[in-house]
């Protein structure tokens, strides 16, 4: 069985409690790792080495910060399989999903920086013959980045490069329940180049070793990934401190479909951004308003084509829906199936777990579920279930379906299907939400702002911006 170890100060350690987490494997049940259960003694060490290290490599010449970064993204590469591999023993998906988007998009997110850190500027201001100001833009010290289990490596990726890129060090903690490939990155950290403390790694709970990070008053830069109520709970303990935060929160996003759209490409995509990794993507339509007069046909074809996704075996390249990540999750996604009968909705298919056969029956599986007949405003329409469950409901027109898209608290994305141009451009300016797809969906431009508006979260991560998330300007005045 594996023992999964901190990476701190360039070294793997044991946590200072001696005391371990059982890592399930969502596939079969069964415990197959045990992650340290770490806590404010491990956050502290990986703290002082990262202020040391800070020393060090803020002052690394970019080429060499660059160097490290693009060696990373080269090992995750060269070992994509069996990151891919890994990914889903740990969290459930699908093969063929890890291999297609969590890994390649996780060395992608080393490469981009990599490059992006050597095209940093600053501006100057001269005023005359009176003075000239320039810009310094600095790393601002050790960054805290937290993240969650649904994309593991990939949105661990995504805080730890434009943070190191910053010229930051980092002390990292995946989430517990999917804590291997960020355990398996730490293994080739130093065989990319990485000065020791530079990038640390400390595993354990959210409420332990994660608020240890949060609370540290020598970490000044919070970047976190998850839940709406963790997120508000991390601003309450932060924000007092005058910690600068970045909170990528949750979503209830709607996917609102014009009878003019090209159906097929619709229904493809439709499937995919429902119940891609379980609907375990914070950017999935979970909400599916269709014009009125195709709601009919859009509600056979749909409910015919979930039913043919396989569900079954994550490590089976036919498989497309997997594993649900934990136990836990599993009961809250079938109690959010129980609430929405409650509340009169009619289920089209699906609506219960599922029970494999052989090895695999202790597994956390739960059919695609469709689910009509429900009012915008209710709970279901209103929560985010995080799993693969969709609400279908039919609009008449635009105003009316821009009012249900924008009811829930939530602002993360939204998906508009229609080939009337004019409708995009209206639709999208008016849509609360931090990315807009038009007939397509999950289309990634790592140059983008990437962030949600309301409870989705505060700031962007993506492009430069997420670089300039872990610096501070400071204005320099000469008078001349
Ligand atoms: P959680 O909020 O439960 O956890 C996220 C991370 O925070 C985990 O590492 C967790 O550790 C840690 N954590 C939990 N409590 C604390 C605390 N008190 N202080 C510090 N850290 C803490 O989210 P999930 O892991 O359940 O992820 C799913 C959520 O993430 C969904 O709501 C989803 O929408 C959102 N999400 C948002 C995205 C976005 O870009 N906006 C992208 C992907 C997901 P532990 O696991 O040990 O509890």
């Amino acid at each position: 069985m594996e023992k999964i170890l901190n990476f701190i100060n360039g070294k793997h350690l044991e946590p200072v409690s001696q005391s371990y987490i059982p890592d399930h494997c969502p596939m079969n049940g069964e415990v197959y790792a045990h992650i340290p259960d770490s806590d404010e003694r491990d956050v502290e060490m990986a703290v002082n080495a990262a202020l040391d290290a800070f020393r060090i490599w803020k002052k690394y010449p970019a080429e060499k910060r660059a160097a490290c970064l693009f060696n990373l993204a080269s090992l995750i590469e060269k070992n994509a399989e069996e990151f891919a591999r890994a990914e889903t023993i740990d969290n459930g998906k699908p093969i063929t999903l890890s291999r297609s988007v969590d890994i390649p998009r996780g060395s992608a997110n080393f490469r981009f920086y990599a490059h992006a850190l050597l095209q940093m500027h600053t501006e100057a201001y001269p005023m005359d013959d009176v003075a000239l100001n320039y810009v310094l833009r600095q790393p601002v010290g050790v960054a805290g980045c937290i993240s969650p289990w649904n994309l593991p490596l990939y949105l661990f990726s995504w805080k730890v490069a434009p943070a190191l890129a910053a010229g930051c060090t980092v002390v990292a903690k995946p989430s517990e329940l999917t804590p291997m490939t960020a355990y398996m990155l730490s293994r080739y950290i130093a065989e990319a180049g990485f000065p020791d403390g530079v990038f640390n790694i400390v595993h354990g709970l959210g409420a332990k070793a994660g608020n240890a990070i949060v609370s540290h008053p020598k970490i000044p830069a919070i970047s976190f990934t998850g839940g709406t109520v963790t997120g508000k709970h991390i601003s309450s303990v932060a924000a007092p401190m005058f910690k600068k935060l970045s909170l990528e929160l949750g979503g209830k996003n709607p996917n609102i479909i014009f009878a003019d759209c090209d159906f097929d490409a619709m229904m493809k995509t439709t499937l995919l951004s429902s119940f891609s990794n379980q609907g375990q993507i914070c950017l999935c339509g979970s909400r599916i308003y269709v014009e009125e007069s195709i709601y009919e046909k859009f509600k056979q074809e749909f409910v015919a084509r979930t039913k043919e996704l396989i569900l079954g075996n994550p490590l089976d390249e036919k498989t497309r829906i997997g594993a649900v990540v934990s136990q836990a999750h599993k009961n809250k996604i079938l109690g959010y199936i129980e609430l929405a009968k409650k509340e009169g909705g009619t289920i089209l298919c699906g609506g219960h777990e599922a029970r494999l056969e052989g090895p695999l029956k202790n597994g956390y599986y739960v059919m695609p579920t469709i689910i009509e007949g429900l009012s915008h405003t209710c709970r279901t329409n209103q929560e985010e279930i995080f799993g693969p469950v969709v609400t279908i409901q039919p609009f008449r027109t635009e105003e009316e379906v821009l009012e249900m898209a924008n009811s829930t608290m939530y602002g993360l994305s939204s998906t508009l299907w229609t080939n009337n141009l004019k409708r995009a451009h209206r639709m999208a300016s008016e849509l609360e939400a931090g990315i807009v797809w038009v007939n397509g969906w999950l289309i990634r431009d790592l140059r983008t702002p990437f962030g949600g508006m309301k409870a989705s979260g505060i700031g962007r991560e993506g492009g430069l911006q997420a670089i300039e998330f872990f610096t501070e300007e400071k204005n320099v005045c000469i008078k001349l």
